[in-house]
C-alpha cells in the first residue's frame, strides 16, 4: 500500500449519491474520500438520465415539426441526422460534467481516488494503491443493467443503457426487450427519430404505474407506429444477416421477429460485485441485495447504502433524497429514515406519465371503502387546447376526509405538473388547500386544481345545499 489515508467518510461510488454525500460531507467540514473506478457522475450523467432526456429532447422536437400542420404552418418534417443527435447528446453530457468534476470536488475539499474500492475491513476499504480507513464508510455504487438468460444472447452484439448513446447509426429496426420507463423512452425516442420499433415485454409495460393511464401512453406509442407486445416469452436470439432475430411466442403462437439493432432494457441490479462485503461484515439477503434499515445503515452499523445499491427505487432523486438521509445519521447522529410516501417518479415520454405517491390500487389496498378517484381530462383544459396536448389526464386518490394519497398525471408538462402533488403529499395537504388558490389562466396546472375541486362538487351540488339555497332565495 503506497498511502493510507485516514478520513471522517469514505464514500464508494461517484454518482448520484455519492456525489451528494461527498459534497454535503465537506461542506459540513468533515474530511472525505471519494473513489470511483469510472466516470465521475456515474450513470444519471453518463449513461442514465441526462443522455436519454437529451435524445428524447431531439426525439420531441420532430413530433413538434410533425404536428405543425394542427397549427396551420408547414408540415415539412426535419431531416434527421442520427450521428448529429448524438452529438447533441454528448453535448449536453460535456456541459453538465463540470458540476460533477474531480476539479470540482477537490476544489470543495473532497479527496477523489480514481480506482476500483473494495473493503478490507470493517472500517477500511482498499482504492488501488490506497487503503483508507474511516469513521463512516458510504456504499454508493449504483447499479448495472440485467442480462435476461436468454438463449443465444450471449453469442450476438446487444445494446444496453451503457452502449446505447455512443450508437451514431440510425437503427433500421430497433427491438427492445423491456417495456419498462427505460425501453418505452428509447422506444419512442427512436421511432420519432425515424427508426422501427418493437418493444417486446414478457409481463406488462409500465407495471409499476397506474394502469389506466399506463394504457393511454400505449394508445398513444401505437399510434406513434412503435410495436408492442406484451405477455410474450422468448425463445432465443440470433444472429442473422440483417442483424439480430428473436423467436418469441405469444397467444398468437410462435413468431420471429428480425431488426437491426438490439437494445436489452430489462431492469437493474445492485453493483455489489467484488466490494468485498463478507470483510466488512455486511450482510446481503436471499437475492445478494444489500439488507439496510430506513436509516439506511447496513448490519454493519457505521457502513451505510445510498442510491441504486441500496436496493431502493432506482431514481436520481431517491440517490439525492438517501444522501441527506445518511448525511443527517452518519454526520449530525440524527435518527432520520427513509420515507417514501411522497416519492414521485416519471416516465418521459411524449407525453409524460408522472406518479406521487400511491397509486390507485395501492390506495385501495391501503384504505379499502375510504378512496375517493377524482379525474381531470386535459381536453377541459383551455391551455391544452390551445397547444393540441389534450390526450391524458390528471387522477388523485383522495381518503373521504380529503387527505390526498397519491395522484397520477399523463399529459404534457406531467412531470412539472407532479411537483403540486408531491408538495400535497409531503406537506400532508388536504384537497381543499389544492383546489382553494389562485391559479394562474390559462395553465395545464389548472387541470389539478380541478381534479381537487372535483372533490367538492357532490357536496356543493346535493339535497341539503339545495335546500338551504332555497331558504337563502326565499329570505332573501
Ligand atoms: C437510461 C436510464 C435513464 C434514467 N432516467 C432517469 C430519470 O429520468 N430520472 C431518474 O430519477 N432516474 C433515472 N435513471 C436512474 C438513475 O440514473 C439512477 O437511479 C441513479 O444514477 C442512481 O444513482 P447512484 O448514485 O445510486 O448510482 P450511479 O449514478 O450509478 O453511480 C454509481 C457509481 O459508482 C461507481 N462504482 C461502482 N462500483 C464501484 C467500486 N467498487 N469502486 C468505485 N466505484 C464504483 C460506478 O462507476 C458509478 O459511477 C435512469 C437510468 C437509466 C439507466
Amino acid at each position: 500500500m503506497s498511502e493510507r489515508i485516514e478520513a471522517d467518510v469514505c464514500v464508494i461510488g461517484a454518482g448520484s449519491g455519492g456525489l451528494t454525500v461527498a459534497a454535503g460531507a465537506s461542506q459540513l467540514g468533515m474530511k472525505p474520500v471519494l473513489v470511483e473506478r469510472g466516470k465521475m457522475g456515474g450513470d444519471c450523467l453518463n449513461y442514465g438520465c441526462v443522455p436519454s432526456k437529451a435524445l428524447l429532447a431531439a426525439a420531441k422536437r420532430v413530433r413538434a415539426a410533425r404536428d405543425n400542420a394542427e397549427f396551420g404552418l408547414g408540415d415539412v418534417p426535419p431531416t434527421v441526422v442520427f450521428a448529429a443527435v448524438m452529438r447533441h447528446v454528448h453535448g449536453v453530457i460535456a456541459a453538465i460534467a463540470p458540476q460533477d468534476s474531480v476539479e470540482r470536488f477537490t476544489g470543495l475539499g473532497v479527496r477523489v481516488i480514481h480506482a476500483s474500492a473494495r473493503f478490507a475491513g470493517p472500517r477500511e476499504v482498499v482504492a488501488g494503491d490506497h487503503l483508507i480507513r474511516a469513521r463512516r464508510i458510504v456504499i454508493a455504487t449504483g447499479s448495472s443493467p440485467t442480462v435476461p438468460p436468454i438463449p443465444g444472447l450471449a453469442d450476438i452484439p446487444y445494446l444496453t443503457n451503457e452502449t446505447v448513446f455512443d450508437n451514431t447509426v440510425l437503427p433500421d429496426h430497433l427491438i427492445i426487450i423491456g417495456g419498462g420507463p427505460i425501453g418505452l423512452e428509447m422506444a419512442q425516442a427512436h421511432r420519432l427519430l425515424g427508426a422501427r420499433v418493437s418493444v417486446l415485454e414478457a409481463a406488462t409495460v409500465l407495471a409499476k404505474d397506474d394502469p389506466e393511464l399506463a394504457a393511454l401512453l400505449v394508445e398513444r406509442l401505437r399510434a406513434d407506429g412503435i410495436e408492442i407486445a406484451e405477455g410474450i416469452r422468448i425463445h432465443r436470439v440470433e444472429r442473422v444477416p440483417e442483424g439480430v432475430a428473436v423467436v418469441i411466442e405469444d397467444r398468437a403462437g410462435e413468431r420471429r421477429l428480425v431488426g437491426s439493432h438490439l437494445l436489452v432494457a430489462t431492469g437493474r441490479r445492485a453493483n455489489l460485485d467484488g466490494l468485498d462485503l463478507d470483510k466488512a461484515g455486511i450482510a446481503t439477503d436471499a437475492r445478494g441485495g444489500l439488507v439496510v434499515d430506513r436509516r439506511l445503515r447496513t448490519s454493519n452499523r457505521r457502513i451505510y447504502a445510498v442510491g441504486d445499491a441500496s436496493g431502493g427505487p432506482q431514481f436520481t432523486h431517491v440517490a439525492g433524497y438517501h444522501a441527506g438521509i445518511v448525511i443527517r445519521n452518519a454526520l449530525f447522529r440524527l435518527p432520520a429514515k427513509v420515507d417514501y410516501r411522497a416519492l414521485p417518479w416519471v416516465t418521459y415520454t411524449d407525453p409524460e406519465l408522472a406518479q406521487a405517491g400511491m397509486t390507485e390500487a395501492e390506495a385501495m389496498r391501503a384504505h379499502p371503502g375510504d378512496v375517493q378517484v377524482l379525474r381531470w381530462p386535459f381536453h377541459e383544459n383551455d391551455r391544452a387546447q390551445a397547444e393540441h396536448e389534450t390526450h391524458g389526464l390528471v387522477k388523485v386518490l383522495a381518503r373521504r376526509n380529503g387527505r390526498v394519497l397519491g395522484a397520477s398525471i399523463l399529459g404534457a408538462h406531467a412531470g412539472e405538473l407532479i411537483h403540486s402533488w408531491c408538495l400535497a403529499l409531503s406537506g400532508g395537504l388536504k384537497l381543499a388547500t389544492v383546489a382553494g388558490f389562485i391559479a394562474p389562466y390559462p395553465t395545464l396546472g389548472e387541470a389539478s386544481k380541478r381534479a381537487a375541486g372535483s372533490f367538492f362538487t357532490p357536496k356543493l351540488f346535493n339535497d341539503r345545499t339545495r335546500r338551504l339555497l332555497r331558504l337563502l332565495a326565499k329570505l332573501g
